[in-house]
């Protein structure tokens, strides 16, 4: 049976460009082996965004869509496509003719060569550099640094998946550029490509400078979750046991100080330093233990595993 590839867009106020993104999608999946399904996920727009969709559903039946109440934002859009996909492929693009669907089928290429993860990374960008291109490539650095998964464009949309590899991840404010990192962590092989990049012609662009501070904070927390996700009282317990050093540290030197030159602990600042130290570290070990309730809580509570399965011979649980 054919593989089945589902194309997942978030689409916020992009009436202009549905119907050439549709056309140029069309011809070049059909050239593929693949079957395929389009979902246009509509985050709310108030222009004839969800008319231009309800029009291609109409016409061809491998367009499907979703059209939000609200606007909840294109990482929400992605998500609500990733839980209607079909296919055993899932790739992401944006709605804005910004990439070009005839780089999918060199990214299918390199998915049957065995990778898990494409990812697009706009070489040649064509947005202003100043506010986007600067910006983003300061923030793929740091990304890259601390996750320690080196790719050059976090922020391309473009990007193919096995679907195995994104199960189990639920994704958050401006989380959706975090996959190939998620995606590594449960031992995805990932590979990096070129692909085209066109000035936006139609519309805005619907984001300011605002979000680069969203995606250090999403930074922090995933960098946490990764590391201490299952854990957590490592960290606090670790911060809470140094903090405790540092306090009996300073009591002990003032023990000293009062044996040695018989200084009168009250007079110093230190022992009020060292009560604190020893209040805050006592109870970081306390929120590390809460946080290890959490961890249970969330994990089986539902039932979910802390882990994630490649493939599996001759059982039959899925
Ligand atoms: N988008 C969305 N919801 C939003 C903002 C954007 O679904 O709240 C979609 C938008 O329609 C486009 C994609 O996300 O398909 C990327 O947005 P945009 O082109 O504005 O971002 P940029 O390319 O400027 O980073
Ligand atoms: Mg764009």
């Amino acid at each position: 049976m054919n593989q089945t590839i589902s194309i997942i867009i978030p689409v916020y106020n992009e009436e202009a460009t549905l119907s050439p993104l549709h056309e140029s999608l069309t011809s070049t999946l059909t050239t593929t082996s693949y079957d395929y399904e389009i979902i246009f996920v509509d985050d709310g727009s108030w222009d004839a965004s969800f008319k231009r969709l309800e029009q291609l559903a109409q016409q061809d039946s491998h367009v499907k869509a979703i059209q939000f109440t609200r606007n909840y934002g294109q990482t929400t859009a992605i998500a609500a496509g990733i839980d209607h996909a079909k296919g055993d492929i899932v790739i992401f693009m944006d709605a804005d003719l910004q990439n070009d669907p005839t780089d999918i089928p060199a990214m299918l290429a390199k998915l049957e060569e065995g990778y898990d993860v494409v990812s697009g990374w706009r070489a040649d960008r064509q947005d202003t550099w100043l506010t986007r291109t600067l910006p983003s490539q300061l923030a793929n650095g740091l990304i890259s640094k601390v996750t320690g998964v080196h790719l050059h464009d976090y922020g391309c949309t473009l990007k193919a998946y096995r679907r195995e590899v994104l199960t189990g991840y639920k994704l958050y404010g401006e989380m959706h550029r975090f996959l190939p990192a998620y995606a590594a962590s449960v031992g995805a092989r990932i590979v990096e490509m070129p692909v085209k990049h066109h000035p936006r012609r139609y519309g805005q662009s619907k984001y300011g400078l605002e979000r680069i501070l969203k995606v250090m904070l999403d930074l922090l927390t995933v960098k946490f979750l990764h590391k201490y996700g299952q854990k957590p009282l490592y960290l606090f317990g670790s911060v809470g046991a140094a903090l405790i050093f540092l306090s009996i540290l300073t009591v002990l030197y003032l023990i000293l100080d009062k044996m040695v030159q018989g200084t009168y602990m009250i007079t110093s600042p230190l022992l009020l330093l060292s009560v604190m130290l020893f209040i805050i570290g006592v109870q970081s070990i306390f929120i590390g233990l809460i946080g290890e309730l959490l961890v249970r809580t969330y994990h089986e509570s539902q039932d979910k595993a802390t882990y994630t399965i490649r493939r599996h011979l001759n059982l039959h649980k899925q």
